[in-house]
């Protein structure tokens, strides 16, 4: 086993550090849950407008009936156009209100920013497109670039209808489709749609009193202003020489602007509520004789092994990142269990006492690459891994180090921004410019992420039907919305490579509609009773996993630790092990009979 810095300490004591997790954990508890933040609605709303678009291009509203409707033109969108495609279905439109193809990846444009899985596994149809990634972890641009690239290839932009907002979906029983309106005047007849609203889509902000009274610049890191900061993905931000800079929330995203903040901002504070815990990133261009040696299938079979080594898998592959390591790490403590000792108790145990480990050693790589001692002290982050997206970076504790980088804890909240600054911890900081490094609207529900209202069958309403919980059959359907897919990350068997995720539920799709369209079937829809068990699994699941996310730390993996909003359905009602879940799909897909759902 490689460790990320060195042996593995032999003397961790777990319950020293089981209750100094529980103590980091209650100090950042807040009733106010998933209630703490805004949202891009109302006064905040300008938030979330699109600096990349330019001028809306004009074009007339459309009319027409067609296949399936694909909102969104991210990942999912990308793959379910290619995968119809593939399997013969070619009318359809992909709508975003984006300016092009990409989701996150067109959103998303701040310095520093890459995958944080390897691209050989993040980009798909790698073969394909005879493409190779330049480096193991690639640059959002070449993400961008790559997802534009697809598009091409797949003839989608002939079939998109971008900067165009869905304003509602109501579902016709006379003619079996659903009539989407959208902000262009678009009326859209759809016999088929695929959703996929709300993964990292919307930002998010603190509840921070004070933030419109701010003087300075001002914005999220989603919708980043290069004008104001100068630069571009690479850093250079030389517009920042003579400004002090302050950055709230240090998550995935902060890990990657931050190091690029710290090189040019005449001064950068950044305020930290939870740390997160930095493994070994160990990026590097990609080696082209092993690129050029990879037998044909290489792709699919990578990302099956990452998946199925993220599921407790032994299985032979080269993949050795901070992931893979993590993972083989809790693969190895359960194997040390004598096979008849191998209970539910003494395998979570085992992978505690491992997970303990493993963060102790990450923690040691704080003291090895931060001198300040203080500073070293609020990077460590004392919780399970599990209980967020682990970080991985090799310039993060370097530049939280520089002098430059001031670090300032406000596990208690930022309690004020001002008109030239904020205060925290009674403690006034002047600013030219604040960002909002505070992550995405995942823990509302999936109306509110939408958007727009779903009136299904007999009138039923996605906003009522979905104002506590989601229920669904599979995570993909849900009864009352005949032939409407629920893509994303709701009951569904979810992938630390998101993409991976994706394809499944759209290979999942293609199959439903293919057979539809092919046999006639007008109507799709999910059984009450397979609903109703598959809920029952669904909470079996949940109450297995309770314990482990009642210790966690707040995130959007637990609610923002009140566990029993389950309003997103995210952390709250997935399945696993995707492994599992997906051999079932195909399994259901083998025997063909659309067990759980009635076609009519
Ligand atoms: P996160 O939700 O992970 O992080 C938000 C950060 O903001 C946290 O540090 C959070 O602290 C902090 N925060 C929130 N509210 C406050 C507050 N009131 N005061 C101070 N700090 C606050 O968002 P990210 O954008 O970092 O990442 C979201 C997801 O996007 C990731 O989990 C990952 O899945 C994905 N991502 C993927 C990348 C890739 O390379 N593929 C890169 C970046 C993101 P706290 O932890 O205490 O809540």
């Amino acid at each position: 086993m490689v460790s990320p810095v060195g042996a593995i300490p032999a003397d961790v004591d777990a319950a020293a550090l089981r209750e100094k997790y529980r103590q980091e954990r209650d100090r950042r508890l807040l009733a106010a849950g998933t209630n703490q933040y805004n949202f891009v609605d109302g006064e905040f709303a300008h938030f979330n407008d699109d600096p990349h678009a330019g001028l809306l291009a004009q074009r007339d509203p459309i009319t027409k009936d067609l296949d399936v409707l694909i909102v969104g033109a991210g990942l999912g969108g990308l793959k379910a156009g290619r995968t119809l495609t593939k399997a013969g279905i070619d009318d359809f439109l992909i709508v975003d209100w984006a300016g092009d193809f990409g989701g996150v990846w067109y959103w998303n444009r701040y310095p520093g920013i890459r995958c944080d899985v390897e691209s050989y596994i993040y980009l798909p149809y790698l073969e394909e497109l005879g493409y190779m990634p330049t480096e193991r972890y690639v640059r959002g641009r070449e993400i961008f670039d790559y997802c534009r690239l697809l598009a091409r290839r797949f003839g989608l932009y002939e079939r998109a209808l971008l900067q165009t907002k869905i304003t509602g979906m109501r579902w016709d029983e006379e003619t079996s489709r659903w009539i989407v309106t959208t902000s262009r005047g678009d009326e859209l007849r759809a016999k088929f749609v695929t959703t996929q609203s709300g993964i990292f889509d919307r930002p998010q902000l603190p509840a921070i009193p004070g933030i419109g009274d701010f003087r300075g610049k001002i914005f999220h890191s989603a919708r980043w202003d290069y004008n104001y900061t100068g630069g571009d993905q690479t850093g250079g931000l030389t517009k920042l020489r003579d400004k002090r800079v302050g950055v709230i929330g240090t998550g995935a995203t902060g890990l990657q602007i931050i190091p690029q903040l710290a090189q040019d901002a005449q001064q950068l504070v950044v305020f930290q509520r939870t740390p997160t815990a930095v493994g070994i990133r160990d990026n590097g261009p990609t080696d082209l004789t092993w690129y050029g040696s990879l037998p044909a299938g290489w792709q699919q079979t990578r990302v099956d092994s990452f998946n199925q080594i993220g599921n407790g898998e032994n299985v032979e592959c080269d993949i050795d990142d901070g992931w893979a390591r993590f993972f083989r790490r809790l693969i190895d403590a359960e194997a040390t269990i004598p096979p008849v000792q191998r209970t539910p108790e003494a395998v979570a145990a085992a992978k505690e006492q491992a997970d303990f480990e493993y963060n102790e050693i990450v923690r040691a790589r704080v003291d090895q690459q931060v001198n300040d001692p203080q500073k070293a002290a609020l990077l460590k982050a004392y919780y399970r891994t599990q209980c967020k997206r682990p970080g991985f970076s090799d310039e993060y504790l370097p530049a939280m180090d520089r002098e430059s980088v001031q670090l300032v804890d406000v596990s208690a909240g930022v309690e004020q921004i001002t008109a030239d600054g904020l205060l925290a911890g009674g403690v006034k900081y002047e600013l030219d410019c604040i960002i909002f490094a505070t992550g995405f609207e995942l823990g509302t529900t999936w109306s509110h992420k939408a958007g727009y209202e779903v009136v299904g069958s007999d009138g039923i309403l996605a906003s009522e039907k979905f104002s506590r919980d989601m229920p669904t059959y599979h995570g993909l359907f849900s009864v009352g919305f005949p032939n409407l897919f629920f893509l994303g990350l709701t009951q569904t068997g979810t992938t630390t490579n998101v993409p991976h995720m994706l394809q499944e539920q759209v290979d999942h799709v293609t199959y439903i509609v293919g057979r539809a369209l092919r046999e006639g079937f007008t109507r799709v829809e999910a059984t009450p009773i397979a609903e109703a068990q598959w809920q029952d699994e669904i909470a079996a699941v949940n109450a297995l996993r309770r314990p482990f996310q009642e210790a966690c730390t707040p995130g959007y993996f637990n609610a923002e630790g009140q566990i029993n909003d389950a309003r997103s359905g995210i952390g709250s009602g997935v399945y696993r092990p995707s492994t599992e879940f997906f051999k079932m799909w195909r399994e259901w897909r083998e025997a063909g009979d659309f067990e759980g759902l009635t076609v009519s």
